[in-house]
């Protein structure tokens, strides 16, 4: 544990809630003592990119030979606050493909569209402790195990509306276009080698047709998860995605509601207890925070009430995650007390109030 003390962590200079009987010297203490948490935010963010910099270990994805041609010592760490305060440090506007953070989007547009109820037959909540491309249903062959792990995402894909593949995935890049600010686009050459290598996903795909999980459409389907997986984002887009659903699903910049705020908790749930994977239960005991990785080498946290960080480093462990990444949200995590239940920690403190 870090015992180091900062201006910013001293008695009332954590707080920013706005109480009833405030005046303009409280806004300003809380303006003096915001600047002065993110700069300690800032710094930190710095030393443990200089840390871990040299820190080579793991490999980028290439099962899918595309992602095997990235840059692997890229490195970048980016967060973003509910007020839309931004910290950058690397290479935080280089982009890479999105990957499996895609997933909690696309699960949040399902339930959207088509309610808990329809979406929970097909896809269920469970950790599976396999890994992310398991063969693998639930016990009973109904449904796939949860919506992180390749098998539910494909199913959550197959529920996108729309008679065509164009019409498909314009309704993805337009759920995208909301979080992002900006018009998304797809990395043509990573879908390409999604698409010619995918036969893993197409094995998935099709056992979910045989037991009547999704619909028959199953190419297109596929077609649209690999195009999903394949849109670009930078570190910054990352912090700014986590931010928002940090934000109860209203983006910071833009103000506007990107996901109904009623679906928050169950994004954050799934993200806590499946985003990670076969890692998941390490990932909630040593870091804490609802996340999801890409195999692109993203790793995207959500600390509600507080901001969105990320981290892209493509070299890869084995289960899927960047290796730099796990050890940045390690170290922040126990900096910055961010872990869900940790007694000192932002959520039952109340130390950012909105
Ligand atoms: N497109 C990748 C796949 O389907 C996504 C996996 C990931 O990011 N974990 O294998």
């Amino acid at each position: 544990m870090d015992e180091r003390e900062h201006p910013a962590s001293r008695d009332d200079g954590g707080r920013v809630g706005r109480g009833a009987e405030r005046g303009p010297r409280d806004d300003d203490a809380d303006s003096v003592a915001r600047r002065a948490r993110s700069e300690w935010f800032r710094e930190s963010c710095q030393t443990l990119h200089e840390r871990f910099a040299p820190l080579t270990e793991g490999a980028p994805a290439s099962y899918i030979p595309e992602l095997a041609r990235v840059e692997p010592d890229r490195f970048a760490i980016a967060a973003m606050t509910v007020d839309g305060e931004r910290i950058a440090v690397g290479d935080c506007g280089h982009l890479f493909s999105i990957q499996s953070i895609s997933k909690l989007l696309l699960y949040g547009l399902a339930l959207e569209t088509h309610g808990r109820d329809a979406v929970l037959s097909r896809v269920g909540v469970a950790p599976t402790g396999e890994s992310f491309n398991a063969v693998e249903l639930d016990h009973e062959n109904t449904r796939a195990p949860n919506p992180m792990v390749n098998a539910g995402a494909i199913a959550i894909s197959d529920l996108v509306p729309g008679d065509s593949l164009d019409e498909r995935l314009g309704v993805v890049m337009r759920l995208f276009e909301r979080y992002l600010g900006r018009q998304p686009e797809v990395d043509e050459d990573v879908w390409a080698s999604e698409r010619a290598t995918g036969n893993r996903n197409r094995a998935i795909a099709y056992l979910m047709l045989s037991h009547g999980i999704i619909s028959s459409r199953v190419e297109e389907s596929l077609d649209l998860y690999f195009a999903q997986c394949s849109i670009l984002v930078s570190t910054d887009d990352l912090a700014r995605i986590g931010a928002t659903l940090a934000n109860d699903g209203r983006s910071p910049i833009t103000g506007e509601q990107v996901v109904p705020r009623h679906l928050i908790r169950d994004l954050l749930t799934v993200a806590l207890t499946c985003g990670m994977y076969d890692y998941a239960g390490e990932w909630a005991y040593s870091v804490g925070v609802p996340a999801k990785s890409g195999v692109g080498g993203g790793i995207m946290g959500i600390i509600r009430g507080a901001g969105g960080v990320a981290v892209f480093s493509p070299r890869l462990d084995e289960h899927g995650h960047s290796v730099r990444g796990l050890k940045v949200f390690e170290e922040l995590s126990r900096e910055f007390n961010m872990h869900l239940f940790d007694p000192d920690g932002l959520a039952t403190t109340g130390v950012i109030e909105s």
